[in-house]
C-alpha cells in the first residue's frame, strides 16, 4: 500500500474503449496519467480479454503496473503483481455442463449433455445465415475458456470490415436483436449475454461477468468503475450496476482522464 492513499477506496477501470481506444494499444498519455493517479488512490483493471491480450493493450508490465490487474473478467486475477486466482478453465466440452448432465424431458425422451449447447448453437447459427447483412465471413461461433464468443459477421473480418460493421450495427442493432432473440429463446439457461468490442457479443453462466472481481475487493468500500459499455447488454453492464460500486460511463480514454481528474486529482 502507497503512503498517502486514501484507504479503502479503489478506481477500477475497464480496458478496451476506456483505458485504450476499441482494440487499440494505450497511448503514452493515458499510461502517464494511470501512474499519477496510482500515486493517490489504489487502482485495478478489469477486462474480459486474457491476460496475453490485455498485456497488448496496456504493456507488458500491466500486472505491476496496477495494484489489481484483473483478467477474463477477474476469473484470472494478480495483486501486486502476484497471481490471487485463477478459476480453472472450462474445457470445450465442460461448458456443456453449464446444465445438468441429462435432462428428462415430459416426454420421458432424455437428453444427454452436449444437446443444450447443440441447440443452442445450431439455432445461432441459423439466425445468422438468415440475416441480411453486407458483409460475412468466418468463425460465426468461438468458444473460449468460460464462454462463448458470437459473432453476426464472423470474426476472420478485417480491421476495416470491423470497423465497418460496427458503424452499421450502430444503425441496425444486428447484436442486440440477435441477443434478445437469444435471450428469449433460451432464457430458462440463465445465461448472461454481453455485448462487446465491435463485432461480437459474449454468452456465458450467470455471475461470470465482470462483477466476478469483486470477490477480490472486500477490503474497499468505496469502489469506482469505469467503463464504456454500461448500458444493458454491454459488458460493463453488471459491475456498472452493482450496488457495490459507483459506476462511471466513459465514452474514451480522454473521458477517462477528464473524469478521474475531477474526481480524485482535483
Ligand atoms: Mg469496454
Amino acid at each position: 500500500m502507497m503512503a498517502g492513499r486514501k484507504p479503502g477506496l479503489i478506481a477500477l477501470f475497464d480496458v478496451d474503449g476506456t483505458l485504450t481506444a476499441p482494440r487499440k494499444v494505450a497511448t503514452p498519455n493515458i499510461l502517464d496519467f494511470m501512474r499519477k493517479l496510482r500515486k493517490v488512490v489504489t487502482v485495478g483493471v478489469v477486462g474480459g480479454s486474457d491476460l496475453v491480450k490485455i498485456s497488448e493493450q496496456l504493456g507488458k508490465t500491466v500486472i505491476d503496473d496496477y495494484d489489481y490487474a484483473f483478467s477474463e473478467n477477474g476469473l484470472v486475477a494478480h495483486k501486486d503483481g502476484k497471481l490471487i486466482g485463477i478459476q480453472v478453465l472450462l474445457t470445450e466440452l465442460e461448458v456443456i455442463s453449464w446444465r445438468r448432465k441429462t435432462q428428462v424431458l415430459e416426454n420421458g425422451t432424455v437428453r444427454k449433455n452436449g444437446v443444450v449447447i447443440q441447440e443452442f448453437i445450431n439455432f445461432a447459427l441459423h439466425y445468422i445465415a438468415d440475416l441480411d447483412i453486407p458483409i460475412k465471413r468466418g468463425t460465426f461461433i468461438e468458444f473460449r475458456s468460460g464462454m462463448l464468443n458470437v459473432s453476426p459477421i464472423g470474426r476472420n473480418c478485417s480491421q476495416e470490415e470491423r470497423d465497418e460493421f460496427e458503424k452499421y450495427d450502430k444503425v441496425h442493432n444486428i447484436r442486440a436483436k440477435m441477443v434478445s432473440v437469444l435471450r428469449e429463446k433460451f432464457g430458462h439457461l440463465n445465461l448472461t449475454f454481453s455485448i462487446g468490442g465491435q463485432i461480437s457479443f459474449d454468452v456465458f453462466p450467470q455471475g461470470w461477468d465482470k462483477t466476478y472481481c469483486l470477490r477480490y475487493l472486500d477490503d474497499f468500500h468505496e469502489i469506482h468503475f469505469f467503463g464504456d459499455k454500461t448500458y444493458k447488454g454491454g459488458n460493463d453492464y453488471e459491475i456498472y450496476e452493482s450496488e457495490r460500486t459507483v459506476g462511471h460511463t466513459v465514452t474514451s480514454p480522454e473521458d477517462t482522464i477528464e473524469q478521474c481528474t475531477a474526481l480524485f486529482l482535483a
